[in-house]
């Protein structure tokens, strides 16, 4: 059970938490305070390992549900659904409790699993340009308890359909790397509290060094990726802005530095744009970036989605199958993801939470 000690204030009173899902046993505990000891663990059974929502918690009276929604409500308030893919697909367009913050999450369904996609920040500062979230901008971050609530949701909609939520992927809108301390908090909760294996976890960074550096000396290991887009830092600095920060060099040697401590899997995330970087040069060089790694990192390719804030499109079905073949060719790990949610605009870099984005000119 989560006792987590940073909700806790400096005179060791216990901060208020701001939802359902950010409480602490103990907070919860507080809440119950006067009902029997087994009454929080009935609870806690409810809310993580059956996944229920509180109202079909039945285990605990009408009227002891009542005061905990009244004091504990959840925070994310369901605004719209999408689903697509006849049904493999789900988007959850959700409004934070505290205001006129939209947020998205998503769950897909493959054959071998069913991953829940999250969203780590109401919008996002990064400023890619052909991303929805960064075209629109950010507006603030979710807790902890924010970000466990989406994969709660989702694994409920996923047991309606007779489907158990087994890994969660941190790329949804935000970067999860500039809201650092709350992913960690829910990575170590979704583990702990909802049972998920660490390695079915993968958190997906636009390439903060720092927060690489950090993810690699904490406990639990995790998968990384890295949205690369580009393997020079001419090109890079235009698509992935955050690059002028942290350029290539750096970011493979804290790429290099996280697969020494974690022994976990590198995948860098390539999206194709046409005539921008799927060509032969763009191979070449992200093959030699791969094959640098001890355990040669793979690399997921995906055709750019559309998004109303950049006119440059994706490539062809056929240039991307060339260049998957050409980093083959080169010993490289290389696979084409299967595009999910298109039509619902639930695809990669489409999350924009239905926020108006600016139309600017790519360059
Ligand atoms: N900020 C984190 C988490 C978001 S993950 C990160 O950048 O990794 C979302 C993934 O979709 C990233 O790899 C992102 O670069 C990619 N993406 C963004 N816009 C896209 C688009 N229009 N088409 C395809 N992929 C896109």
């Amino acid at each position: 059970m989560n006792t987590n000690p940073q909700q806790q204030a400096p005179d060791g009173e216990m901060l208020r938490p701001r939802s359902l899902y950010d409480a602490t046993g103990a907070q919860l505990a507080e809440v119950l305070a006067g009902e029997p000891a087994y009454r929080v663990k009935q609870l806690w059974a409810g809310m993580y390992e059956q996944c229920k929502p509180l109202e079909d918690i039945t285990t605990l009276s009408a009227p002891l549900r009542k005061r905990l929604s009244d004091e504990l409500p959840t925070s994310l308030l369901l605004v719209r659904e999408s689903v697509s893919d006849k049904g493999d697909t789900v988007k959850f367009l959700w409004q934070l409790a505290d205001g006129n913050h939209p947020i998205e999450t998503v769950l897909m369904h493959y054959a071998d699993r069913a991953t829940v996609c999250v969203s780590t920040q109401a919008g996002c500062a990064m400023a890619c340009g052909f991303c929805a979230t960064g075209q629109a901008g950010f507006t603030r971050h979710l807790t902890a308890g924010e970000i466990i609530e989406q994969v709660v949701r989702a694994s409920q909609r996923a047991k309606g359909m007779d489907r158990r939520v087994s890994n969660v992927v941190y790329m949804g809108m935000g970067e999860p790397l500039a809201n650092e301390e709350p992913v960690w908090e829910s990575i170590v909760r979704l583990h702990e509290d909802v049972g998920l294996s660490a390695r079915h976890l993968t958190v997906s960074t636009v390439g903060i060094i720092p927060g690489i550096n950090r993810l690699a000396s904490r406990p639990l290991p995790v998968n990384l990726a890295v949205s690369l887009h580009a393997a020079n830092d001419n090109l890079r600095d235009a698509l992935v802005p955050i690059n002028r920060r942290y350029p290539i060099k750096a970011l493979m040697e804290a790429c290099n530095g996280f697969l020494e401590s974690k022994n976990r899997r590198l995948t860098f995330e390539w999206a194709l744009i046409d005539g921008v970087n799927d060509r032969p040069s763009d191979a070449i060089e992200l093959a030699q970036i791969c094959r640098s790694f001890r355990v040669p990192a793979h690399v997921n390719l995906i055709p750019l989605n559309p998004t109303p804030g950049y006119e440059v499109r994706g490539s062809s079905r056929n240039q991307v199958q060339a260049f998957c073949d050409q980093l083959v060719g080169m010993g490289a790990n290389a696979t084409i993801r299967r595009n999910r949610g298109t039509d619902i605009a639930a695809a990669c870099g489409q999350l924009a939470a239905g926020q108006p984005v600016q139309i600017s000119r790519s360059k």
